[in-house]
């Protein structure tokens, strides 16, 4: 026998890598040239050079064993300082080492947090459109998963939506921003807004109700928008990092989990965390990764490719009579589906060898998401078919 929750979560793979596997096998029968899939978030710029000979020279340079051995369960003290000091230069957070634990990347580190706050009944919020992957996560480690709303026209947060569906049992709520899949980035007003709802709820509830800051895409972002640094607003934050889209390391699998002093219970929520790290079996993350990032937590992306992918599909498709809100962070745009059904239009689309994501798994199920981590050549060459399929919906 096996458990049926595991056995439908790993026989149904996700919308995205099915569009994603369609399109590798698809290339091969009718050429490369001729698919245009913009279904995944794989980075396409290569990571900064700092990183490639941090490689190098961690691996050239240093005692094999002690690159190659376990670190702590949290990860080395190296690591751990270095990503602090980074923290504390920009943000003047006051994260010590000690509030650090490493992760196998965002995923691992939004679970640990999630099973951290897995008490009897809990729920755990998140707000439209949502990563995909958010709903799998709560409901497969225990909590209730509540979805807020989506505001459609900006997709920013629809307040009295979310303060009515906060409830005693209200864990904690999950917050992505910049944004995957709409590539919104939330203000600093937005969140001392969020931030006083979550104060006086958790008063009247008499516990807190934690923000899981889920921030992989936290340095990706254009035209001046600034992703503030979520406990600096609201103290009971739990940040979840990832170094897959900011150094586009992603099957590096290196991030971390940062339970800030001043969240409330902080020292019991990080022992949670680690508790729940250590039943997920994901202690130590990669040691080479660590001594990498103990390196390079200073460095940032060049965003020049990404910008010009966003602005020229923004500019495309809004003239073709696209509606979208325009994206000032992460590698995404969130597009409505001409016609109202976004299975119905990705589902067209692939018959052209278009390959967008239909939004029913982020909460939208009227909305598409275009990825803009591509080739510039190939939304070159992708733009006759976004403008056809408008114009015959
Ligand atoms: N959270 C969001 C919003 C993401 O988009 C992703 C990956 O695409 C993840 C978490 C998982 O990131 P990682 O690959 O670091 O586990």
């Amino acid at each position: 026998m096996v458990s049926e929750t595991m056995y439908a979560l790993g026989s149904k793979r996700s919308c995205i890598r099915e569009l994603f596997e369609y399109g590798l096998r698809q290339a091969k029968a009718v050429g490369k040239e001729n698919v245009f899939d913009f279904s995944i978030g794989n980075p396409s710029i290569p990571s900064p050079p700092e990183v490639n000979e941090a490689f190098v020279s961690i691996v050239r340079d240093r005692d094999s064993l002690s690159v190659h051995g376990y670190t702590t369960a949290g990860g080395s003290d190296e690591a751990r300082a270095a990503v602090a000091a980074d923290l504390n230069a920009r943000y003047d957070a006051h994260i010590k080492p000690q509030n650090l634990f490493f992760t196998c990347g965002a995923a691992p580190a939004l679970i640990a947090a999630i099973r951290a706050l897995a008490v009897e009944g809990a729920e755990i919020m998140a707000i439209a459109p949502y990563f995909a992957e958010y709903r799998p996560f709560v409901e497969a480690n225990g909590p209730k998963f509540v979805a807020v709303p989506a505001d459609r026209e900006a997709f920013q947060i629809r307040f009295d939506e979310l303060e009515a569906r906060i409830t005693s049992h209200t864990q904690g709520i999950i917050v992505n921003s910049p944004c995957n899949p709409s590539g919104v980035v939330y203000t600093q007003e937005t969140l001392e807004r969020l931030g006083e709802i979550l104060t006086r709820k958790s008063q009247e509830y008499g516990h807190p109700i934690y923000i899981l800051a889920d921030e992989p895409y936290r340095e990706l972002s254009y035209d001046g928008a600034e992703p503030p640094f979520i406990p600096n607003i609201y103290p009971s934050t739990i940040v979840c990092y990832s170094y897959s889209k900011s150094l586009s390391l992603p099957g590096e699998r290196i991030g971390y989990v940062c339970v800030p002093d001043q969240a409330e219970d902080s020292q019991r929520v990080y022992a949670a965390v680690a508790g729940a790290a250590r039943v997920l079996g994901h202690v130590c993350a990669p040691s080479l990764q660590q001594l990498v990032v103990a390196k390079c937590a200073a460095v940032r992306p060049d965003l020049k490719a990404y910008d010009r992918n966003r602005t020229a599909l923004y500019e495309a498709l809004t003239e073709y009579g696209y509606h979208c809100a325009k994206p000032t962070g992460a590698f995404y745009m969130f597009v409505q589906a001409p016609g109202g059904d976004a299975q119905a239009f990705s589902d067209r689309a692939k018959e052209k060898n278009l390959l967008v994501v239909p939004g029913g798994d982020f909460g939208c199920p009227d909305y598409f998401r275009v990825s803009t981590c591509v080739d510039y050549d190939m939304i070159q060459r992708s733009l006759p078919v976004f403008k056809e399929l408008i114009e015959t919906a």
